[in-house]
């Protein structure tokens, strides 16, 4: 057995290989971790790429995708490449929910026929408490958003940021995304993570690279040892979690990985909760 297939099968490495699609967003969060907003670099990785990729993870035993950035919905030809990464690995992607008209509804319906889910963020159940940190008009465009992807029969998850683990609204959200028709088991709660944006205002949990799940995650810039950690900050990328800047073959990151890994501290789990 390879180091790689013992870490994937001993769940010491995540099996999920994320993509950074984009930096930039039509949102400015207050705790964004990529300093994310409409003016920022774009720095795109290109359909090709990600494909190549992902066919590579998967020859190597990977066994899912995940998309995220910036807002991925913001990339032109995103749903096209959904629907050819779906032929390769199930394929989950974070998205703010914010972009979901008409027309964009009516080109990933073709999704409810493949292996992709979408995972939304909402934070508050009060639209005021919520917007005040994700942007005006977020809290009624993914309430909106919700049921008429799920009449797609795309499958929704809500991921819920918390500052500092304050809980306190946390049932009244639930009640809201279970009328939604978003289940618990479907609910994911994080704390915000002191990084990017939220390091800058002061807010979240510092972390440390053990406190991170270990998934492999590709950028334009290279390879980093989690999603949360090809974070921006001052406009500058943060590399202090970047294992290579070659992407290419896709062993070459995997390597290193492996290498991280196997120097991490006996029984030394993550414990931040932060997925
Ligand atoms: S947290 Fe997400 S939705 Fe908010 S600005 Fe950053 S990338 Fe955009």
């Amino acid at each position: 057995m390879t180091a790689l297939a013992t870490a994937l099968a001993d769940e010491s490495l995540g099996g999920r290989v994320w993509f950074y699609t984009n930096y930039h967003c039509n949102l400015t969060c207050s705790y964004c971790l990529t300093e994310s907003g409409p003016k920022v670099a774009r720095r795109e990785l290109d359909r090709a790429t990600v494909l190549d990729l992902a066919r590579e993870a998967k020859d190597l035993g990977f066994s899912q995708i995940g998309i995220t950035g910036g807002e991925p919905f913001l990339v032109t030809d995103l749903p096209e490449l959904l629907a050819e990464l779906a032929g390769v690995l199930p394929v989950l992607v974070l998205t703010n929910g914010t972009l979901f008209q008409r027309a964009l509804l009516d080109r990933i319906a073709p999704l409810g026929d493949a292996d992709v889910s979408l995972q939304i963020s909402l934070d508050h159940p009060d639209p005021v408490a919520n917007d005040v940190m994700r942007g005006p008009e977020n809290f009624r465009k993914v309430v909106e958003a919700v049921p008429a992807l799920l009449a797609l029969g795309i499958a929704v998850r809500i991921a819920t940021t918390l500052e500092d683990g304050d809980a306190d609204d946390l049932p009244r959200l639930c009640i809201l995304h279970r009328s939604l028709g978003v289940g618990d088991e479907d609910h994911v709660v994080r704390p915000i993570l002191r990084r990017g944006r939220a390091e800058t205002g002061d807010m979240g949990v510092r972390a440390r690279y053990l406190d991170l799940p270990p998934e492999l995650t590709i950028t334009a810039d290279g390879a980093f040892w989690s999603p949360f950690a090809p974070t921006v900050r001052g406009g500058s990328l943060d590399t202090d979690l970047l294992l290579s800047r070659t992407v290419r073959p896709l062993q070459r990151p995997v390597d290193a990985m492996i290498t991280v890994l196997s120097g991490r501290p006996e029984g030394a789990d993550s414990t931040l909760n932060i997925r």
